[in-house]
């Protein structure tokens, strides 16, 4: 965070985290350019995309980190984790195991940061339906047991997507101003 001639300005890095394959960075293409890949490579991807909202009539940047396929070798380095204000975990509807995993990421991510952290919980691929394997009401559950956000998406069909990120830094600004 920084001062210029235009007032105050606002740049909060956010986290996307959760088992390989869940939509990490699906999530973030979605979000910063509207883009959808079915055969996305791991290896594929950017450091961080930066995206604007206007909060209180005020410029609010969330410069968001992906993974780049780190998770698979479960080395999730600190410098991923450093500065981060905001959190996305992310889990597949269709895939139990990957809801499973959900508390060992939070661990991960409380291990590694050091102020308060604004987390959402996201249970990805909703668009999934006929091969759901973990409900609504069970998200929603872990979600409150834990004080996340909580809210489904599809990177595929866009739903949500755009909700989840917008809570996240709102709720990021609201806990710093
Ligand atoms: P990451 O490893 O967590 O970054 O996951 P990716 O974004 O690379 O996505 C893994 C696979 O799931 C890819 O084949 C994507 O096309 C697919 N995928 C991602 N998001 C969705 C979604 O919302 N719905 C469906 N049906 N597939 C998705
Ligand atoms: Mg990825």
């Amino acid at each position: 965070m920084g001062e210029d001639e235009e007032g105050e300005e606002y740049l909060f890095k956010v986290v996307i985290i959760g088992d390989s394959a869940v939509g990490k960075s699906n999530l973030l293409s979605r979000y910063a350019r509207n883009e959808f890949n079915a055969h996305s490579k791991a290896t594929i991807g950017v450091e961080f995309q930066t995206q604007s909202m206007e909060i209180d009539g005020k410029e609010v940047k969330a410069q968001i980190w992906d993974t780049a396929g780190q998770e698979r070798f479960r080395a999730v380095t600190s410098a991923y984790y450093r500065g981060a204000v905001g959190a996305l975990v992310v889990y597949d509807i269709s895939r139990r195991t990957t809801f499973e995993s959900v508390a060992r990421w939070l661990q991960e991510l409380s291990t590694h940061s050091d102020t308060t952290v604004a987390r959402m919980l996201v249970g990805n691929k909703c668009d999934l339906e006929s091969i759901r394997s973990v409900s609504v009401e069970e998200g929603k559950a872990l979600a409150e047991e834990e004080g996340l956000f909580f809210m489904e998406t599809s990177a595929l069909d866009s739903t949500n997507v755009k909700t989840a990120f917008e809570i996240v830094t709102k709720e990021i600004y609201d806990n710093v101003s």
